[in-house]
């Protein structure tokens, strides 16, 4: 029952604007597609009003960055989890750019990330790209670049090896695995921005350190952020 109610809410939520994509209920035809009991309900990190948030501390221990945030903690039977699964691999799309337009809001309303000049969304590899027909980062990245009022380069990196899945492994082999995977193209574009990197989840920031990594060595004037919708894992737990 409750299986068959899930698939009647998504068809809902897919074909009408005005359902909420978490929860189903009514919401008014407008920015939002999450009602405001469900916004209200995030559990929040309000990282992006701190300079100095624990997401921030971890990431200067592996590069310099200016800014560094994510929207929401991440628990394992919470509705937003099973949103940001349906938008990865549902091709729920619109719930990606859902989440980019509420972490924008919280990024533009902290002001720490006002001068942002590119958003940067973490490529997938072509591979993956063909598989899944798109990218929920991109997506992301939309939503917060229209709130920031910067512009989205979804072709500034890409992704040189499809690394497999990295669910099970040590944290020390993920490290390996994604060192130099990324690269930059057209580095000429991001010289002397400041550019903010976009991803869906931050779990152990391997990836998102390579990307950032991968910018730095190509266009070193650049000045990077990082920003996430969501923070799973040690990292989420250790942060409370
Ligand atoms: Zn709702």
């Amino acid at each position: 029952m409750s299986m068959l109610h899930d698939i009647y809410r998504d068809i809902l939520a897919f074909v009408f604007h005005d359902t909420c994509v978490i929860c189903g209920a009514h919401v008014e035809r407008g920015v939002h597609r999450v009602c405001m009991k469900c916004r209200y309900n995030l559990p929040r990190t309000l990282f992006a009003f701190r300079p100095d948030n624990p997401v921030k501390e971890y990431f200067d221990n592996h590069f310099e960055s200016v800014n560094c945030a994510s929207l929401f903690y991440l628990k394992a039977d919470n509705k937003w989890k099973r949103a940001l699964y349906r938008s990865k691999y549902g091709q729920e799309w619109f719930i990606a750019r859902q989440l980019g337009i509420m972490l924008g809001g919280e990024l533009l309303d902290s002001g720490l990330y006002s001068d942002v000049d590119i958003v940067v969304p973490v490529p997938l590899h072509w591979r993956k790209l063909l598989q899944r027909g798109y990218n929920q980062s991109n997506y992301i990245a939309d939503g917060v670049a229209e709130a920031l009022g910067a512009k989205v380069c979804r072709n500034a990196l890409y992704r040189r090896i499809n690394n497999p899945p990295q669910a099970g492994q040590m944290i020390g082999e993920r490290w390996d695995n994604v060192d130099e995977i990324f690269a930059v193209r057209r580095p000429e574009k991001l010289h002397g921005k400041h550019v903010l990197i976009v991803d869906d989840v931050l779990t152990t920031g391997a990836t998102l350190c390579s990307c950032a990594r991968a910018i730095l060595q190509a266009a070193p004037s650049c000045r990077i952020s990082i920003a996430t919708a969501a923070v799973a894992g040690k990292l989420a737990r250790r942060s409370r």
